[in-house]
């Protein structure tokens, strides 16, 4: 039984602030060495990719804002696609 009710506007907060720190801290207008962002997606929808792909792709996403903020919206696009596809 999984009850995250109670959770849910922390870990709301919690995104928000994650968001917005990491967009502070590693500012990449340029978007030097970033990874195609089909590549982000497939990983958030957890597709099939090389692990090897995968631990470069999170490597660079730690160290980028505009690719963490990518992948922050693809999971959210990827929880919303589990959310309509469960009922
Ligand atoms: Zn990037």
């Amino acid at each position: 039984m999984e009850d995250n009710t109670f959770f849910s506007e922390e870990e709301e907060e919690f995104g928000e602030n994650f968001r917005r720190f990491l967009v502070q801290r590693h500012p990449n207008p340029e978007r030097i060495g970033c990874p195609d962002s089909s590549i982000l997606r497939d990983i958030a929808f957890r597709r099939k990719i090389a692990p090897e792909t995968i631990e470069k792709v999170v490597a660079h996403t730690m160290k980028c804002s505009e690719c963490s903020r990518d992948a922050l919206d693809y999971v959210a696009e990827y929880e919303e696609h589990k959310q309509a596809t469960a009922e």
